[in-house]
């Protein structure tokens, strides 16, 4: 078999094996079904035991009530960019808490649909950190607040929901979600790509608070109107099929591996202290990102003395099987980015070539 490598990739982002595995092994025929997902009808049967047991694996994960409906759409997280405020602002103005890169490409899609302010702006700061409790201007008369609570370039995520009142909160959790329990109640919305934590790219969870579906307005295109696709169970047209198989394998994969996302979370802060503890005691040879208390356990951004280190770091950290540690131009540097599938083997492989990297090095 061709050796797989440690994949620290931001996304498409490395898979679990053991779905992988399962994929090819189920590619050509399905168990009981004789034909490969890929050539299978999204209105037959099995199909539908595919797509249903997808939505009952996240329930179950992720502690989703009745209240919400679970959508799995396409067009990707930045589609979500424009259908949140498309859906939700009905003449009304939306707030934004900027974290990073991809709130500010949020808000700035917004901005096509309606009106939207930016209730907090960590850009002083060169959006190292999240807002302190009561920190955001909020207006309580806005269409929702929206914040991202990972953001993937920077690695700062959110220690906990913020507190937005009554007002819906809306979430890109692209790059963080069923990395740790969450408090699924609070959001009106909760989306995220696959390509980083669920699955393949091609399918996009969303999570909808129902009652927020009757402010769609009527206008919208079908394909757009989050009302239609929950009451055509994101069958309004083919879904990404293959995807959303991936997703229930990543799935089934959390629930027998960890069990609940307690586990994960523990899983997960266990491997990120590895890279922090290195990071701290590198005496500002590895400087990080983000402030200590909202540092990303997904995405771990540090830098070097030098664009000649960093360039040799990555290009040694190849060599030893490191691949995709290369950091996002804005941020500059390199980013271990160690979704739920990243094993620790990975992470220590990884932190004991930091450490051998700065003792030639530094
Ligand atoms: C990757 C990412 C996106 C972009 O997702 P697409 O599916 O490519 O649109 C958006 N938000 C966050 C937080 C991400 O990490």
């Amino acid at each position: 078999m061709t050796k797989r490598v440690y994949n620290f990739s931001p996304g498409p982002a490395v898979l679990p094996v053991a779905a992988l595995e399962e994929a090819r092994r189920d590619l050509l025929a399905l168990p009981g079904v004789g034909v490969s997902v890929l050539e299978l009808s999204h209105r037959s049967k099995p199909f539908t035991e595919i797509i249903e047991a997808a939505e009952a694996n996240l329930r179950r994960l992720l502690g989703i009530p009745e209240s919400h409906a679970v959508l799995f759409l396409q067009g990707g997280a930045q589609l979500q960019f424009a259908m949140a405020p498309m859906n939700l602002l009905g003449g009304k103005s939306a707030d934004y808490i900027l974290t990073g890169n991809w709130g500010k490409k949020a808000m700035a899609e917004a901005k096509t649909q309606g009106r939207v302010r930016a209730a907090f702006d960590a850009a002083g700061t060169n959006y190292n950190r999240t807002p302190a409790a009561g920190e955001p201007d909020l207006d309580p008369k806005a269409a929702y607040v929206y914040v991202t609570s990972n953001e993937t370039i920077q690695g700062v995520q959110f220690p906990a929901e913020p507190e937005v009142g009554d007002v819906p909160l809306v979430c890109d959790a692209s790059s963080d979600i069923l990395c740790r329990p969450v408090a699924i109640e609070r959001y009106g919305i909760l989306f995220a790509c696959a390509q980083k934590n669920l699955g393949p790219a091609g399918v996009t969870v969303v999570i909808i608070r129902r009652d927020l579906l009757g402010r769609c307005p009527a206008g919208l295109p079908s394909m757009l109107h989050y009302g239609k696709l929950a009451e055509a169970k994101s069958l309004l047209n083919t879904p990404s099929c293959f995807a959303v198989y991936f997703v229930k394998l990543v799935t089934d994969w959390l629930l027998a591996e960890f069990g609940g996302l307690d586990k994960v979370h523990e899983f997960n802060r266990r491997k990120s202290q590895l890279l922090y503890d290195v990071i701290d005691a590198s005496g500002g040879f590895y400087p990080g990102h983000a402030e200590k208390g909202c540092r990303s356990i997904m995405n771990v951004p540090f830098r070097l003395p030098s664009d000649e280190l960093t360039a040799k770091f990555l290009k040694e950290a190849e060599q030893h099987d490191l691949a995709f540690l290369k950091g996002h131009r804005s941020v500059g540097g390199c980013r271990a980015s160690i979704y739920n599938a990243m094993p620790i083997e990975g992470v220590e492989a990884l932190t004991e070539f930091m450490r051998d990297f700065q003792e030639k090095n530094g």
